[in-house]
This record gives C-alpha cells, sequence and structure tokens, in this order.
C-alpha cells in the first residue's frame, strides 16, 4: 500500500505524538471507566481520544449512515437497556455495508454495521454482539492496546492503527471503515474478558443466553461456505474459534438452568429491521459472493417471515450468478415468490427479462404488464414500455 501525503502527514504527527505522550500508567492494569468519564486533557489517552473525535466526525459525514430512525432508536435504546449509566456516552451508528462487523472505539463511537444487522436472527444476538464490543469500551481495551504497541513498537499494530487514523477526512470505502475497526485487533485475553463481560452485560439486561453462540455458530458456518475466499472483517479482528463457541455454550447451559431463558425478541427485532430487509439483501449480493449469501438466505427462509420477499432474492441470487442452468432456477424461484402474494413488484420484471431472453415473448408480455400494473409510477416504466413494443 502506497502511502499519500496526508496520510504520511498524519504518520509523523501521531509518531510524534507517540514519542511525546506523557506517561499514563503501566499497561495492563486499568480501571474500568466510569459514567461520563473523559481522559485527562494532558494523558496519552486524550490523545487517542483526539483522533477518534476526528474519525467520528468523518463517519457522520460519510454518507454511509442509515437514517431509518426507526432502526437507529431500536439499536440505540437497545445500546442504552445493555450499559445503563453509561448511555450517554456511547454514540451509536449504523453503517450501511453489507459485512458482519460491529465496533467500538475508546471515545465511545460505537459502529453497527447492515451486514451484521441482515445476520442477527434476534434481539438477544444482536444484544450480545453489542455486549461484547460494549465490553471493550467498559473494560478501555483499545487504551491498553494503544499502551502496549508503544511499549513493544509491534510494527504490524503499529501499522494498522496508523491506517486507521489515516481514515480521517475519506471514511467511506470499505477499507477505510475496515481500518476505523481494526483499531479493535485486541489479545485473545482481551477477547476473551469481552465474550464473558459481553455474556453478562446481556443476561443482565434480560436476554435469552443460549443465543449468543448461535450468531457466531451462523458466521463460522458462513465463513465455511466461502472457503475463506471472502475476507471476514470481524474475523480477522475478533478470532473466532470453537473454543469461544463452546466457552459461551457452557456459560449459557450454567445461566439457563439457573434461572429464566430471558428474551429472544425475534418480534422486536423483525419490527425495526424488516422494513430494510430488501436494501440490506440487494447490497449483500452485490458483495458477489454467493455461497456465502446462500447461507445467509437458509438461515432467513428458516426463519420464515416474509418468503416471497426472500424467493425474490433467491432468484436474484441465481440470475446474478449465471452459472449454467441458473436462469432456469430462477425463472423458477422468482415464480414461487409471486405464488407467495408479498413478492416485491420487480419480481415480475425479472421474470419478464428472463422470459424474454428465453424467446418466450407471450410471457415476457405479461410479466411486464404486471410489473407496471403494481408500480404505475416506476422509474423505468419507459424503458418496460419499450420492451413491450418489442415484443408486438
Ligand atoms: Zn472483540
Amino acid at each position: 500500500m502506497r502511502l499519500g501525503p496526508n496520510v504520511a502527514a498524519l504518520l509523523l504527527v501521531l509518531l510524534g505524538c507517540v514519542a511525546c505522550a506523557t506517561p499514563g500508567g503501566s499497561p495492563g492494569t486499568l480501571a474500568d471507566i466510569k459514567p461520563g468519564e473523559r481522559p485527562a486533557l494532558d494523558s496519552d489517552e486524550a490523545g487517542l481520544w483526539m483522533q477518534m473525535d476526528r474519525l467520528e466526525e468523518s463517519l457522520r459525514t460519510s454518507g454511509r449512515l442509515v437514517t431509518d430512525p426507526g432502526l437507529n432508536a431500536y439499536v440505540r435504546e437497545m445500546v442504552c437497556k445493555l450499559v445503563g449509566p453509561y448511555c450517554a456516552d456511547i454514540r451509536v451508528y449504523v453503517v450501511q455495508t453489507p459485512h458482519f462487523n460491529a465496533s467500538m472505539a475508546p471515545n465511545g463511537t460505537m459502529q453497527v454495521w447492515t451486514g451484521l444487522v441482515l445476520r442477527a436472527e434476534n434481539e438477544a444476538q444482536l444484544a450480545y454482539v453489542l455486549g461484547h464490543e460494549i465490553a471493550h469500551y467498559l473494560r478501555r481495551h483499545s487504551v491498553q492496546l494503544w499502551r502496549d504497541v508503544r511499549s513493544k513498537s509491534s510494527m504490524s499494530v503499529y501499522f494498522r492503527l496508523l491506517t486507521a487514523a489515516a481514515g480521517v477526512g475519506f471514511v467511506g470505502s470499505l477499507a477505510d471503515l475496515a481500518a476505523l475497526a481494526s483499531v479493535h485487533a485486541f489479545s485473545r485475553d482481551n477477547e476473551r474478558e469481552a465474550d464473558e463481560l459481553g455474556f453478562e452485560l446481556m443476561v443482565k439486561a434480560g436476554y435469552d443466553p443460549r443465543e449468543a453462540p448461535q450468531i457466531w455458530e451462523a458466521l463460522l458456518k458462513e465463513r465455511a461456505a466461502t472457503k475463506d475466499s471472502a475476507p471476514f472483517i470481524f474475523f480477522a479482528t475478533h478470532p473466532a474459534t470453537e473454543e469461544r463457541i463452546d466457552t459461551l455454550k457452557k456459560l449459557a447451559e450454567k445461566t439457563a438452568a439457573g434461572g429464566g431463558h430471558g428474551r429472544v425478541g425475534k418480534e422486536q427485532f423483525l419490527a425495526a429491521s424488516l422494513p430494510l430487509r430488501a436494501t440490506l439483501l440487494r447490497d449483500e449480493l452485490r458483495r458477489r459472493e454467493f455461497a456465502g449469501s446462500q447461507v445467509v438466505l437458509d438461515r432467513l427462509f428458516e426463519g420464515g417471515v416474509g418468503l416471497g420477499e426472500l424467493h425474490y432474492f433467491q432468484g436474484e441470487l441465481y440470475r446474478l450468478r449465471a452459472h449454467e442452468g441458473d436462469s432456469a432456477k430462477a425463472i423458477a424461484t422468482y415464480q414461487k415468490a409471486v405464488e407467495m402474494g408479498d413478492a416485491p413488484a420487480e419480481t415480475h420484471r425479472a421474470l419478464g427479462l428472463l422470459f424474454s431472453a428465453a424467446g418466450e415473448k407471450e410471457k415476457a408480455r405479461s410479466s411486464f404488464e404486471r410489473y407496471l400494473h403494481k408500480r404505475p409510477d416506476a422509474e423505468d416504466r419507459a424503458m418496460i414500455r419499450a420492451y413491450l413494443q418489442q415484443l408486438e
């Protein structure tokens, strides 16, 4: 990677900043952050916060944030339920990017990526991941890491921190967002601690602890399907191992045996996320990681909600993948979507295009007409009318 002049300048500033930072305690012995606490202005921690404040500003103006007020309020409320007195210290940003990720910067900037929203099945699963991230914040793991890096001068971690800082001013690309999140390449011990504290937070907030290991398991399954061809940003910074899943399962069994099972919150989660699901699925398919997307779709099918919409996107997966025989599979799946009754109007347009390509003029015509009937104000109506004329 070549460093541009801005990055190089920042690098120097940061190196300078690190070199002249005031000593602020030895690594690994930090007390938990207190509600409303901000680091002393002359501390190295304040320097780190300042960088994060700048990153937060660029995130705010990146054009990548989900504006849907329902989902934003919902995630924000969940975070407050999990953190109690720290609620005002954490600012939640739902970022529209189709990868599984959540991150927490030391200044209280929390990112929740829509790829995570699409992959969570219910509120309890999302609460666990958010609880894990909140734990990193409460235990000040970023500051620990920052000091650790300084004392060990590990160049690779250094580089990640610097790249993250270089995201200032141009957050927007996936690489920038990932770099921003990668400040959290925590140690195994910190990860274990975040797993345990995240779990505690979720249980305290009344969620069913048995949901915690399930989201990790689903993610491992997805990774296995893609044969690691797709970069898993979350795994890069949060190494998921069978051991971690086992620990969570044991914790969940113990907790579930000792009391009630708690809330799963499937309906509430669906009420907040379903209005955006079509957009998120469209983003997901744009990744062109069809094996992984198939695992995601299979889980959604198991959930059994909005089957017409899901069949439409299954058809889209076949159409975009375009392997041999996929065209016929797409047609059959779109037709199933139409039978479900709640298929999006686009299903008819997709059918029209595929029938047209297959030379089935009559079927193509009636599909396009159905599309225009369902979407009289469609933006592409002129084009569809032109297709219809060609089919005469
Ligand atoms: Zn973590």
